[in-house]
């Protein structure tokens, strides 16, 4: 069982090169970011209010522990066919909207939602392990901004992948435009409040920074494969 751990601030392309690198080995694919977003879509459904500049801890919790365990949620681990639902509807664009990307870091920075998030994730690791018990040479790339220090700290393979940050914009820029249709946003902005909580600025010991900044897509891919 190989576990690839793929950390990185907002619109370095970790979803694009984590989801291309799980298709060349046949691994599964883990976007814990999705999670987040998926949280904080239950939550403004469920009539949260986000809307504030801290939100009530105790409510969040609740909603997004209701979300796990009343079996709400659903994530496809399929490379080929990445999705999130809630309650069987697919809400994996809506995920991506303008208003999620604005309210997630404040559920994220949530330190009991992050442990029912944490939990989740080391049990879809666990789940492909056990998997690969029976059929051999399997594996297992997750992604996100503690996945290298925190979900997986002893995956075989850790990885910080990064790029400068008015590079990371314009990819972003260009990404919501073309993909989702909602505008731009402060990956900045979202990378401040997020570094409170995960420290993915930096790299942590034992993992290779790969800065992409003048990297295509591909060279990005032909370096996570040389690793
Ligand atoms: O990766 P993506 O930009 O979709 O992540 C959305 C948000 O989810 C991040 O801005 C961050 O607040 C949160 N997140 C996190 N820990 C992770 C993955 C994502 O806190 N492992």
């Amino acid at each position: 069982m190989i576990r690839v751990a793929i950390d990185g601030p907002a619109g370095v392309g970790k979803s694009s090169a984590s989801k291309a690198l799980a298709k060349y080995y046949g691994f599964a694919y883990l976007d814990t970011g999705a999670m987040y977003r998926a949280c904080a879509w239950w939550c403004l459904k469920q009539g949260v209010d986000l809307d504030v500049d801290e939100p009530d801890e105790r409510v969040v919790t609740e909603t997004v522990g209701e979300f796990f365990t009343g079996d709400h949620f659903d994530i496809s681990v399929d490379p080929d066919h990445p999705s999130v639902s809630a309650d069987g509807e697919d809400i994996s664009e809506a995920i991506r909207s303008s208003e999620v990307s604005t309210h997630v870091s404040k559920v994220s920075g949530i330190i009991p939602v992050r442990n029912v998030l944490i939990a989740a994730q080391r049990a879809y690791i666990a789940r492909e392990e056990s998997k690969d018990s029976f059929s051999g040479g399997l594996g297992i790339v997750a992604e996100g901004r503690d996945i290298t220090t925190v979900v997986a700290p002893d995956a075989e393979v850790r990885v910080l992948l990064t790029a400068r940050e008015e590079v990371r914009q314009a990819r972003r820029t260009g990404q919501s435009v073309g993909a989702a249709g909602v505008g731009a946003e402060d990956v900045a902005a979202r990378d401040r409040i997020d570094a409170k909580t995960t420290s993915f600025l930096t790299a942590a010991d034992g993992v290779t920074t790969i800065d992409n900044s003048d990297m295509t897509f591909e060279q990005t891919l032909d370096t996570l494969v040389g690793l």
